[in-house]
């Protein structure tokens, strides 16, 4: 498709109106997910419009594809890590040109003048904000659709300037993996020496190692997975403790700062409690909902250690992470799949079986 400048007040009216773009969704929690149409609005004056070229592939997908969180509005087509370039612009658009490489990740819209808003935490908006999928659209009804599309229209706003000197697929994945542990190690002041905890050695995990790492912490893994444990050296750790190994977990007793959990699904928090320091925290930013496991709270009075938890990152938040990647020369570890593979993907996330993030080619999808 030919791209547009929408400066030009005789193309707005002549072509500006809402269209429709290959996507990949599932009709049901218990279906595949398959080819379909969804429908982009028509560029308001502040909007970008952006062709797709990769698709990060989050565990967050799959949940909401398969309704584990109860919120699920059918058709859903996931994708929150989304990276492209810029092929259309409203007219009041200052921050992007045609040809610019840039990225959306989870928020495509909030308030901006809540009290939340107001301070860049945009994802903590009050009155609520819009995620890039499965949010109610404000725009054209029903449910916002995500980046397993070909192309996507986004407020200027929550569009984030990709560095240039990173390779854009292996980078897709920062836009939620980068972000929602950059955001925990930030807040929670990772900086040279802290001593910082990661459970799960997946999509989030993998990043927040490396992260922590290049803020200068001693960077530890707890992880399931003995056969890990080689990788989790290369990508920065300096130990990994296998969480089944109840010696291994005794030998990190009182030790981490932060702890960021990154564990999709219930387990017990207690055995990760005792391994914090005085004054440390174990951030959630995988399992939502009520655990069956009983947290005991003497470990966490008896050494005012804390559970906190975590979503995502504000837009200022999020291009600082981009910067900083840019900057260190960081990425993902990414398998580039097909969309036609995605329902593998989906089987293979749910085994670990993925070193360490999913992207998606959106070429294979323009050619469907
Ligand atoms: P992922 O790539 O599947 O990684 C999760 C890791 O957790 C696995 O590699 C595995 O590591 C461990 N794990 C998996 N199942 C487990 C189980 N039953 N018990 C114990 N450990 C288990 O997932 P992801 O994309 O990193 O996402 C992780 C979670 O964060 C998901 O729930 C996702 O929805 C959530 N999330 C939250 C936010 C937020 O803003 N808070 C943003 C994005 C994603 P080992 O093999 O090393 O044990
Ligand atoms: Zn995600």
């Amino acid at each position: 498709m030919e791209t547009l400048n929408l400066q030009n007040q005789d193309s707005i009216l002549v072509n500006n109106q809402n269209f429709t773009v290959k996507a990949y969704g599932t009709q049901a929690a218990d279906k595949d997910l398959e080819l379909m149409q969804v429908t982009r609005r028509a560029l308001l004056d502040t909007d970008v419009e952006i062709d797709i070229m990769y698709c990060g592939v989050c565990h967050s997908d799959l949940h909401t594809a398969r309704n584990d969180w109860h919120g699920s509005v059918y058709p859903v087509v996931p994708g929150h890590e989304i990276v492209g370039k810029v092929v259309r612009k409203g007219s009041k658009v200052s921050k992007f040109n045609v040809g610019d490489y840039v990225a959306v990740g989870c928020l495509v819209d909030a308030c901006l003048s809540c009290d939340n808003c107001q301070v860049d935490l945009e994802q903590y908006c009050l009155n609520g904000s819009t995620g890039t999928y499965n949010s109610p659209d404000k725009h054209l009804g029903g449910r916002t659709m995500g980046g397993y599309t070909e192309r996507i229209v986004v407020r200027q706003e929550f569009v984030l300037k990709m560095p240039n000197n990173l390779d854009l697929a292996a980078a897709a994945p920062l836009l939620c993996a980068g972000i929602t542990t950059w955001s925990p190690l930030k807040h929670w002041n990772v900086t040279k020496g802290t001593k910082v905890a990661v459970i799960g050695l997946g999509g989030l995990g993998h990043m927040a190692i490396k992260l922590a790492k290049a803020l200068g912490a001693e960077v530890s893994l707890f992880s399931r997975s003995e056969n890990k444990k080689q990788d989790a050296f290369k990508l920065g750790a300096d130990k990994v403790i296998i969480s089944t190994n109840t010696a291994e977990m005794q030998s990190v007793k009182g030790k981490f700062d932060l702890i960021i959990d990154t564990v999709p699904y219930d387990h017990d928090l207690n055995p990760y409690m005792m391994t914090l320091a005085t004054n440390g925290t174990l951030v959630l930013v995988g399992f939502i909902g009520q655990s069956k496991y009983p947290l005991h709270t003497g470990p966490m009075i008896s050494r005012r250690r804390a559970v906190a938890a975590s979503v995502i990152g504000g837009i200022k938040e999020t291009q600082e992470m981009l910067d900083f990647c840019g900057e260190h020369n960081i990425t993902s570890e990414v398998e580039v799949i097909k969309m036609q593979d995605i329902n593998t993907a989906y089987e293979r996330m749910l085994v670990s079986d993925v070193q360490y993030r999913f992207v998606i080619d959106m070429a294979s999808l323009k050619a469907e």
